[in-house]
């Protein structure tokens, strides 16, 4: 394994290491849009520290380091000060182009559960936090990850491989002394109610939910998400949208259901679940959550149903719409999903699983279903010498790549 460790190594030196995280290579700071005059720059990293000086409208600043809400930067006397990141925008060092975004897609190894992080910048976007509380918070602290509030937190359905480490995160839990903030949250709306009195995930998932709630701007608390931006399986209409604080993501939500049907618990839960395509700069990322395709006990290839069945009758009508070039694999590669037909339709050159230790997923036969000599499989459970499969996706040279991240640790 020698050769391929030197190989991944190769790999990553060139391809990655301009990427992660795309903060620390920014080389300068300057104002946001929305400054009018200029922003105060501070002694020390705190809004009441003096005032040594002020960046004006437009002028840069040289970036030293990102600390939490405020960014360090040389003064042009050689002092050194601090700028809210509210205010401020870090401008990257080294785009590939004119056009070209930096951005990277991290599917942070939480054990069991998915916890991926769109980087683009100074923007985040957040698609779920892993069941454990601590994985996702620690990484996006020791990677330095997150500049000023989230721009979106997505939590594909109420399972708690996909929320607890969310309350962590945002502050739900009261561990933290300073959370992250979130602008925007979407949910699917389904409390998650299986009629059972042992549901006891129900209540705690509800007050997260709350929460969070208390948390969000006004408007930016989209529960149910079908509310506010309805899924294209109900639409018929598979258009993208871009949010306002994130201009360089094409968003297009395919499914999420507010009163999934399925004949058990878990099958309802999941059948709620949001699955959205992003796109950046060309590249294209499908998002599943824990979807359901197929029936548990039915083998290869499958027959399509739930919600891979309605994303194939929407591909009929909109050819290519589910191609993507990055695929996080539905239910941590469980056979309640991933049939034949649905991973011939999205057709990714990278199926990233965000394996369920728990569960002990992914299964062989789905992991068989994907295997394709075009196609790189990377799962979060390779137990590589870190033991902490963090995957890694970015652009470089118009393509996009994947690979573990712990040769950066
Ligand atoms: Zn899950």
């Amino acid at each position: 394994m020698k050769q391929n460790r030197a190989a991944i190594l190769f790999f990553l030196v060139f391809a990655f290491i301009s990427c992660i995280p795309i903060s620390s290579f920014a080389e300068q700071v300057t104002t946001s849009d929305r400054v009018e005059s200029g922003v105060n720059i501070r002694e020390a990293a705190s809004s009441n520290g003096p005032v040594i000086g002020v960046l004006s409208k437009g002028d840069k600043l040289k970036f030293v380091e990102s600390v939490p809400y405020w960014h360090k930067v040389l003064l042009n006397d050689g002092r050194e000060g601090y700028v809210s990141k509210s205010w401020t925008v870090l401008i990257p060092d080294s785009p590939e182009s004119p056009s070209s975004i930096p951005f990277a897609v991290h599917f942070v190894d939480v054990g069991t559960g998915d916890a991926i992080i769109i980087d683009m910048g100074d923007k985040e976007i957040v698609i779920d936090g892993g069941e454990s509380t601590t994985v996702l918070a620690d990484y996006v602290k020791r990677v330095g990850l997150i500049d000023g509030p989230i721009e979106l937190v997505v939590v594909t359905h109420g399972d708690s491989d996909h929320w607890k480490g969310l309350a962590r995160l945002l502050g739900t839990d009261g561990v933290l002394d300073a959370p992250y903030a979130a602008l925007e949250f979407w949910e699917p709306g389904y409390d998650r109610d299986c009629n059972s009195s042992s549901d006891t995930g129900r209540a705690s998932y509800l007050d997260f939910i709350n929460s969070v709630k208390t948390k969000v701007p006004a408007g930016g608390f989209k529960r149910p998400l079908e509310h506010f931006h309805a899924p294209a399986v109900t639409s018929n209409n598979p258009q993208s949208i871009t949010l306002n604080t994130i201009s360089h993501a094409k968003i297009t939500v395919l499914h999420t259901d507010s009163t999934p049907s399925g004949n058990s618990c878990s099958y309802q839960i999941n059948n709620a679940a949001i699955v959205m395509k992003v796109e950046i700069d060309g590249i294209k990322f499908l998002f599943t959550g824990d979807a359901n395709g197929k029936e548990r006990d039915e083998n290869s290839p499958g027959t399509p149903k739930y919600v891979e069945k309605l994303l194939l009758d929407l591909e009929r009508n909109n050819p290519g719409l589910l191609k993507a070039d990055v695929l996080k694999v539905p239910h941590h590669g469980s056979e309640t999903a991933s049939t034949q037909a649905y991973i011939d339709a999205v057709n990714p050159k990278y199926a990233i699983i965000s394996a369920s230790t728990r569960h002990h997923l992914p299964k062989d036969t789905v992991i068989n279903r994907y295997t394709n000599s075009q196609r790189v499989i990377l799962r979060t459970d390779t137990n590589r010498e870190s033991n902490k499969d963090h995957i890694v996706c970015a652009k470089r040279e118009g393509q996009v790549y994947c690979n573990y991240a712990d040769i950066y640790e």
